[in-house]
């Protein structure tokens, strides 16, 4: 997916390392994407820009689609960072400049990443199911890693965590014994808990990560704070389990990981190390070097917008 905003606002990310549990009630912004789709944005958030390496979470539908073209978010670039496709309803195409063309299905992960440059487009398969719903996720790259050789990775069978009432299944990093054979780059967990009503489960957590937990479906008291689709509960660090309590059928994402130190600049569907990385990725797409070319797209390639008048800077980790 692609950050379509018009006039993307420069972000700064950064954890803050140590401060230990809390709970903070994240509110999503609502943002067209393209004209078909509205998603509610949940990272980066005003009040928070990261989770671990997780920096951009969207969530979108449940969309009934039956007659529409559904999701058509045409070829766009994309470095230092990965993506993550996630479904629960539907399916979404992916193509990109490696080559791949690959149909991610519910439950599977769709790992794209993106190291020094990638391009790809992501659409609602011409025949498709009646209704779309999923999250798009990005795991910013290390500096060590961040100029690494473009790949994508699809697994349609991931690893699952059961109890009383829960199915885990992991989606990146570990969780209670269970890993997923996505690649990280970091020490970071994502995982999609679905709990049937009235559920009750301790989650084993690392004291060492920060956390956050999003409702996909459903009403879930989480350390007693409720927790329902459109917005994001951060966790903070320093919890050894978290307390969750289905109010309904429900479904949410667990996002965690170390806090991520390094500072850096988030740009439209870019993350570098500076200004000067931003405006050079933009000059590369628009005269179509770097990022690689997408074929069997029907349509044309995404512009990038304009960039700030100001120029773009690393910040401190300050909220
Ligand atoms: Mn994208």
């Amino acid at each position: 997916m692609s950050n379509l905003d018009l006039k993307p606002a420069p972000t700064r990310c950064g954890g803050e390392a140590g401060t230990g549990p809390v709970k903070e009630l994240l509110t999503g912004r609502q943002v067209e994407l393209g004209e078909s789709t509205e998603v509610r944005r949940l990272l980066p958030n005003i009040g928070r820009r990261m989770v671990g390496a997780w920096c951009f979470v969207d969530h979108y539908g449940p969309d009934d689609i039956a007659d529409e073209t559904g999701m058509q978010v045409p070829p766009h670039p994309h470095m230092g960072l990965q993506t993550v496709s996630w479904l629960h309803e539907g399916e979404v195409l992916h193509r990109d400049s490696l080559g791949s063309l690959q149909t991610v299905r519910p439950y599977e992960l769709g790992l794209m990443t993106s190291g020094r440059a990638i391009s790809h487009s992501e659409e609602s398969p011409r025949e498709h199911a009646r209704l779309l719903h999923g999250a798009q996720l990005w795991v910013a790259l290390p500096g060590e890693h961040r100029h690494a050789d473009p790949a994508f990775e699809h697994h349609a069978e991931l690893p699952k965590v059961t109890a009383a009432g829960l199915d885990a299944t992991l989606i990146l990093g570990s969780l209670d014994g269970a890993t997923s054979p996505g690649r990280t780059y970091t020490p970071l967990v994502g995982a999609d808990l679905t709990l049937r009503e009235g559920a009750e489960h301790r989650l084993p957590l690392e004291p060492d990560f920060e956390y956050a937990v999003m409702a996909m479906t459903g009403s879930v008291d989480v350390d007693g704070a409720r927790v329902e689709p459109g917005s994001m509960l951060y966790l903070g660090c320093g919890r050894r389990e978290l307390p969750l309590l289905a109010r309904t059928d429900s479904s949410i994402l667990l996002i965690g990981g170390e806090p991520f130190e390094e500072q850096i600049v988030m740009w439209w569907n870019f993350i570098g190390r500076s200004g000067e990385e931003i405006v050079q990725a933009r000059e590369d797409w628009a005269k179509g070097a770097r990022f690689g070319e997408v074929h069997g797209y029907d349509g044309a390639r995404l512009a990038a917008p304009e960039l700030p008048a100001v120029p773009l800077k690393p910040r401190g980790r300050a909220r």
